[in-house]
């Protein structure tokens, strides 16, 4: 449908070419209004403005933008996430990793981040459990810009850190490392579809086998976590074995998966030995 001035909101609704919950996410971010808004407005009318702009969304979603960065934001962990094209949208999956943490820190604990992109895990680990000390690291500024604004609109305190996986941390010592890293295959298939068109291929491929970013940070981090301290990593859903494998080698103990809520074991981790 084309969408002009006078068309109402109830006809809207029904009316755009895309699936409804979509479809209600651009209507509330072209018009400012919440979802109960749009119930009560449902005989308002569409300015010229509205109708244009509302228009020019539509084509970006159908042209396969993100609609996380067309409205520039994306709810993780029950929390706001300030969302653009320098990072990567953050999944329900990586949730997983987000509970496994707090599960695992003791008070006042010192927890690493390291690829914080938006910042999902670290904000939303800082922002639940306000006594832990948490660092998180990214190579990029334009992620670290992203990352410190969710920090401080969902009131964490976190550290921020431009740093190349471990080369900026100098002696620093933690308690849990935590990473969602680029674990994509270069050249798999689904590097060419959907929202990770569109995503920084840094945050999501190493450019390599899938498993040279998750080598790296297995064999740093002990050199980082103190004695017992948990390793755990975010990996794709046939690299669960070969994580093992390589914690394993590295002489963690503990070695497990964890499934996200798709089935999918997700995480894997263990403790510096
Ligand atoms: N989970 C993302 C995806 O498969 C990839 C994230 C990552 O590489 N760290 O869409």
């Amino acid at each position: 449908m084309k969408i002009t001035a006078g068309t109402t909101v109830q006809a809207l609704q029904a009316g755009l070419p895309l699936d409804p919950l979509e479809n209600r996410i651009l209507l509330c971010h072209a018009l400012r209004l919440t979802r109960v808004g749009l119930i009560t407005n449902a005989e308002r009318a569409l300015t010229r403005e509205e109708a244009a702009l509302l228009d020019a969304l539509v084509a970006r979603r159908q042209a396969g933008e993100p609609i996380a960065y067309i409205v520039g934001q994306r709810e993780f962990f029950g929390l706001p996430f300030q969302v653009g094209p320098a990072v990567l949208i953050p999944r329900p999956d990586t949730e997983l990793i987000v509970e496994l943490a707090l599960e695992r820190l003791a008070p006042a604990a010192r927890m690493l981040d390291m690829g914080t992109g938006s910042g999902a895990i670290a904000v939303a680990v800082a922002h639940t459990r306000p006594d832990a000390v948490v660092t998180a690291l990214d190579l990029s500024d334009d992620a670290l810009h992203v990352a410190r604004a969710n920090a401080s609109a969902n009131r964490a305190n976190v550290r921020f850190l431009r740093s190349d996986w471990f080369a900026a941390l100098g002696t620093d010592q933690f308690d849990l490392i935590a990473s969602n890293p680029p674990y994509i295959a270069s050249g798999d298939e689904h590097l060419a579809q959907g929202d990770l068109r569109f995503e920084p291929s840094g945050a999501l491929t190493d450019f390599a086998d899938g498993l040279s970013a998750l080598h790296t940070i297995i064999e740093g981090a002990p050199a980082h976590l103190v004695a017992g301290g948990w390793l755990l990593l975010e990996h794709g859903y046939d690299q669960a074995a070969a994580v093992r494998d390589a914690l394993l080698d590295a002489g963690y103990t503990e070695v497990q998966s964890w499934r996200d809520l798709g089935g999918i074991e997700r995480v894997s981790g263990g403790r510096r030995g």
